[in-house]
Parts: C-alpha cells; structure tokens; sequence
C-alpha cells in the first residue's frame, strides 16, 4: 500500500474545527457528502453546528457536534476524545477555526494580538499535535490548515492576523517534512476574500466596492469553492502526493488587478 493512499477506500474520519458557519460549515458539508464521518466543531454556535450535523445525516453521513474552544488545551484534548470515542480515529484534520481582531499597530491592545494568536496559531499547533499522536501510529492522515492571502502579503490594520496566517504556512512545511515518513500530508489554503460572515461583518460597501476592484475575478468568492479545494487536499487519490505546500484561491488576487 501505498503511504497515504489508504485514505481513499474508506470512510475518513474528518475533524473540521469551527465548523458551524461560514468556510468550516462548507468544508463540514463537503467532507460529509463525499463519504467522511465529521466531527462538526464549534465554540459558541450549538443550533447552527447541530443544523450542520442534519444536513449531512440527511445526505445519509454520519456526524456529530462537539464544542471546544481550540484556544485552549484541555478543551482539544476533550475534542480528539469525543471523535475517537465516536469513531475510533482521526485520519483528516481541518484547522479551520479562526477569527479577526483588527487594529492598526500602535492602537492594538495586547489581547487583541493575544487572541488571534492563541487561536490561528497556537490553536493549529496544539491541534496538528494532538491529530498526530493519533495519525502516526496510524501511519496515515492528512491536514488541512486554513491560513489567508493575509498571511502572504500583509494588511494594514491586520499585523495580529498576519503573523498568524504567515505562521501557519511556515508550521505548515515544518510539519509536513516532521511527519511525511508516517505516510501524513500537511498542507494549507490560503483564501483570498470569501462571501462569509468574517468579511460581511468587517466590510463596508464602499471597502467592498474597493475590494472586488483589485479581483481579477470580480467579485468575492464562496465559501463552497474553498471547501471544494479542501476536499481535494484531504480525501482525493491525486492529493496522496502533495505536502508542505499552500494554495491561494483568492479570485486572482495573488498575481495582481493588472493594468
Ligand atoms: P466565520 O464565518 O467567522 O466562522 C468562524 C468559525 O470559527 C465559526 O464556526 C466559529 O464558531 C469558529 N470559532 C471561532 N472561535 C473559535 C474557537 N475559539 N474555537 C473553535 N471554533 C471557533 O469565519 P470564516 O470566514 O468562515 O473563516 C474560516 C477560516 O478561514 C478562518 O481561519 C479564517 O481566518 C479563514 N479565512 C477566511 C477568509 C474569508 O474571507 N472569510 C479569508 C481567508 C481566510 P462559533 O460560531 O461557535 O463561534
């Protein structure tokens, strides 16, 4: 058998962490449909993450819902528990759950880097641990970090959000060359502006108007679409070969508006 290949004759278990709106509902959803057992976290969002749980049990998969701040250690550790005391391992982790704090430099107050810190990052770190203790004796799996456009370029008003973005795809090759002889690929995905509540809350129309101006593609992109490459990533084949990398799908934003 080939490393890593096992993953696509049976049913996955898949972890998708903030999983109850926006990209890591539609990762959720994905991953479920296309034969995945899904561990539909969350941290605050009980209906929307148990409606996410139906969905996917109506398509005739299997789900639960667990909330755990992956913030914090001890509630990982109780998230990992409650998948394996489901269903028996973890072979595909999405390290989806993030947030903003937005402030310009000399104006952002300790927490607010804290924050995005302690969840993009260290909440990455602590879970892409916790799936390895598991994965490695497995000697299969596959992890999908969720990092941002953000993290390769910068944004003013963004420094917490793209240190920890940045940091995501430097952890990203680092694991990957740690775990690639126990037959594990880690890679991320780095989105450019896409239609969910993170962005709709944060931006006005005119700072939309701005922001599709400098989109090769025109317009922002859909939560599905980011969930398409994820699937990709963490269940198909063709992505047995592929770790340490991070892909931009992000509408064009990467190579420029042109002229
Ligand atoms: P969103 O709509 O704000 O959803 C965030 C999700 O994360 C929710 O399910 C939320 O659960 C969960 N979450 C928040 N804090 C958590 C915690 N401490 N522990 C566990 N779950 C937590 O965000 P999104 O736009 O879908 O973004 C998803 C990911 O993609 C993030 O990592 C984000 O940085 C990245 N991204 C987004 C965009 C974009 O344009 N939208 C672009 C680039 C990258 P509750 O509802 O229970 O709080």
């Amino acid at each position: 058998m080939i490393a890593g290949r096992a993953l696509a004759l049976s049913a996955p278990t898949a972890i998708v962490t903030g999983a109850s709106r926006g990209i890591g509902r539609a990762v959720a959803l994905e991953l479920g449909a296309a034969g995945a057992r899904v561990v539909v976290n969350y941290a605050a969002s009980e209906g929307p993450a148990l409606e996410v749980v139906e969905h996917i049990k109506e398509k005739g998969g299997e789900a639960i819902a667990v909330k755990a701040n992956v913030a914090e250690t001890s509630e990982i550790d109780a998230l990992f528990k409650a998948a394996t005391e489901a269903f028996g391992s973890v072979d595909v982790l999405v390290n989806n759950a993030g947030i903003t704090r937005d402030g310009l430099v000399m104006r952002m107050k300790p927490a607010a880097w804290q924050d995005v810190i302690d969840l993009n990052l260290s909440g990455v770190f602590y879970c892409s641990q916790a799936a390895f203790k598991l994965m490695a004796k497995q000697r299969k799996g596959r992890i999908i970090n969720m990092s941002s456009v953000v993290g390769l370029f910068g944004n003013p008003g963004q420094a917490n959000y793209a240190a920890a973005k940045a940091g995501v795809c430097g952890l990203t090759m680092s694991n990957a060359k740690e775990f690639a002889t126990r037959g594990i690929t880690v890679n991320a995905v780095c989105p450019g502006f896409i239609n969910t509540e993170m962005v709709s809350s944060e931006l006005s129309e005119d700072m939309m108007k701005k922001v599709t101006d400098v989109i090769p593609l025109g317009r922002l992109g859909e939560a599905d679409e980011v969930a398409g490459l994820v699937k990709f990533l963490a269940m198909d084949p063709a992505a047995a070969y592929i770790t340490g990398h991070s892909f931009t799908i992000d509408g064009g934003i990467a190579i420029g508006a042109g002229f």
